[in-house]
């Protein structure tokens, strides 16, 4: 499943890449946002009653709160995302899956001191970006683990 999110969900953007799902930010105008979601098969998410009434028939989620936690958790609850998470593996600018990055091309491309730290590395095939373990601070790792632990409780009700 892919999302396609407007320029009013920016948050919620960034946190389904943070977990690893296909989700396109476009702040642009709702006509060209609806074209690329229909062209791409993509899911609509926004907070705007009247723009998922333009949406027809196409699948689109009206999202409820303003609160960014709640809305990905209104996200992976309504479509039972939860187990699918996969943190980390998408790189947050361009909204592509990482490839993994040998040790040797790695040593080139990485800091000394964050070279010798590190195990396994990470690159964005469009931006060249390097990802690593220390890119993720320990406060998002656990604000995912509260996301993920809190969905499992929303499915439980
Ligand atoms: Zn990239």
């Amino acid at each position: 499943m892919t999302f396609i999110i407007d320029g009013m969900l920016g948050r919620l953007a960034k946190w389904l890449k943070i977990l690893g799902f296909d989700a396109l930010f476009l702040a642009d105008d709702d006509d060209k946002i609806l074209a690329v979601a229909r062209r791409e098969g993509r899911v609509l998410l926004t907070r705007d009653r009247e723009f998922i009434r333009r949406a027809g028939r196409h699948p689109a989620l009206l999202i409820d709160s303003t609160r960014w936690p709640d809305q990905v958790l209104q996200v992976l609850t309504r479509f039972d995302l939860y187990g699918e998470a996969r943190p980390f593996t998408r790189c947050l600018e361009c909204n592509v899956p990482l490839e993994s990055l040998s040790h040797e091309a790695a040593a080139r491309l990485v800091p000394v001191h964050v070279f010798e730290k590190s195990e396994a590395f990470s690159v964005c095939p469009c931006c060249g970006r390097v990802y690593w373990p220390g890119t993720h601070h320990a406060e998002m790792e656990r604000t995912i683990r509260d996301l993920l632990e809190d969905s499992r409780n929303v499915g439980n009700d």
